[in-house]
């Protein structure tokens, strides 16, 4: 199929973001283009644990909060969509979280976490020792209570990237795998985008979802867009020998048995550049925590260890919406540790602003004007 010249929209990256843009835009009637240099969900889209919460983490004390539960309810909306209308499978499911504490200051934390997870609707139980043990067997010694939350989700984000992308291109959408080096402007307005193989797409709107590499937005548009990388690994490990519920967590840390048949641990959070290798360091640290509570993982064998970069801004919540000043170009990026739960509601507040200039979605405190 020969590569279009022109496009109604432009999404630059092929992430959660860019997909889930790209999918809304084609319900609403328009025919976008999606720019990707590498592959559609390539980078941390494809490798988050793909954990669905909205009662607790970075960025849940503010205005994202309203966002994604609005988010959460779309995303169960879409499970149904994207399975009928692609094949593809992202095992939405709702769990059970088994948070425990390692320390005596985790005891704090724990309280801490319990109080904002009450606040945000969930039904949660304070565990003492014993009754952690009864409710997984093969926990560490050291574990000195924990907290249940009930409805809670999990899905695979690698899937639900791609089937955002394949329904979208089902719908009348384009992906083209190349990297954009740049806008073209007539005025304050945009009319098309530069590609690095010399090629160029008319347009008149442009969709910025370039995840933590919209920090190099500087140089196209000439102001801050405040995104820092921070890395993220885990660990995929084999084992004969699960824990019995389907997802421990503790400190920033979490153990998830995965549709895959897999124990995905993680995670670490590090200041690393665009650095997207595994290292040796953080599978150590990893492991350490994870041990502590759950053992019997050392039994397991890493099949594969990956490490991704979040787009996190400075509040933890995304930068949304019309670049003030800039005629035509709209930016979704920024939804740091939530991006794959963000994901729905960024890309139809997206779309809805692309095609009708406003949207019912909870996002007008998360404009890029709150840091200019
Ligand atoms: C270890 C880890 C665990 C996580 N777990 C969860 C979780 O449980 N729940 C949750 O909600 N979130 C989670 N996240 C966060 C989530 O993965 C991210 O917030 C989300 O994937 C960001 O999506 P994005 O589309 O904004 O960016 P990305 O997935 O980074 O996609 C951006 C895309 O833009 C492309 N691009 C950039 N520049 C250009 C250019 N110039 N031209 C063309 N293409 C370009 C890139 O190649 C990339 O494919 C986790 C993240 C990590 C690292």
């Amino acid at each position: 199929m020969q590569n279009s010249s022109s496009a109604d929209v432009v999404i630059v990256g092929g992430g959660v973001a860019g997909c889930a843009v790209a999918y809304y835009l084609t319900t609403m009637g328009a025919r976008p283009v999606v720019v990707e240099r590498e592959q559609v969900a390539g980078a941390a889209s494809g490798f988050a644990q793909g954990g669905l919460y909205t009662m607790s983490g970075a960025g849940m004390d503010g205005p994202f909060l309203p966002l994604v539960r609005e988010s959460l309810r779309l995303h169960r909306e879409l499970y149904p969509v994207l399975t009928d209308a692609t094949g593809l499978d992202s095992r939405l499911a709702e769990k059970d979280i088994l948070t425990v504490s390692l320390e005596h200051d985790d005891l704090a934390t724990l309280r801490a976490l319990r109080a904002q997870q009450e606040a945000n609707g969930f039904t949660v139980d304070y565990l003492d020792d014993r009754q952690v043990r009864e409710l997984e067997p093969g926990i560490g010694p050291g574990v000195l209570g924990g907290m249940l939350t009930r409805h809670t989700w999990l899905l695979d984000s690698d899937t639900l990237t791609k089937s955002l992308m394949l329904a979208a291109e089902s719908n009348g959408a384009e992906l083209r795998i190349a990297g954009v080096t740049g806008l073209r402007w007539d005025g304050g307005r945009v009319t098309g985008v530069e590609l690095a193989d010399g090629d160029s797409i008319a347009c008149a709107n442009v969709v910025l979802a370039m995840g933590p590499w919209s920090a190099f937005l500087r140089e196209w548009l000439g102001v801050d867009i405040p995104v820092l990388p921070i890395k993220g690994e885990i660990l995929r490990i084999r084992t004969n020998t699960m824990p019995a519920m389907a997802h421990l967590g503790w400190q920033h840390s979490y153990m998830v048995k995965k549709p895959d048949g897999l124990l995905w641990t993680g995670t670490t959070e590090d200041e690393a550049g665009f650095d997207r290798d595994p290292s040796a360091s953080a599978a150590e640290r990893i492991m350490q925590g994870a041990s502590r509570v759950f053992p019997a993982i050392t039994e397991g064998v890493v099949e594969l260890h990956t490490a991704c970069l979040r787009p996190v801004s400075p509040d933890n919540a995304p930068i949304l919406g019309a670049v003030p000043g800039m005629q035509g170009v709209y930016i979704a990026t920024g939804a740091g540790r939530k991006g794959i739960l963000a994901a729905p509601a960024l890309g139809k507040a997206t779309a809805d602003l692309v095609t009708t200039g406003a949207t019912d979605l909870p996002i007008a405190p998360l404009g890029l004007d709150r840091f200019l």
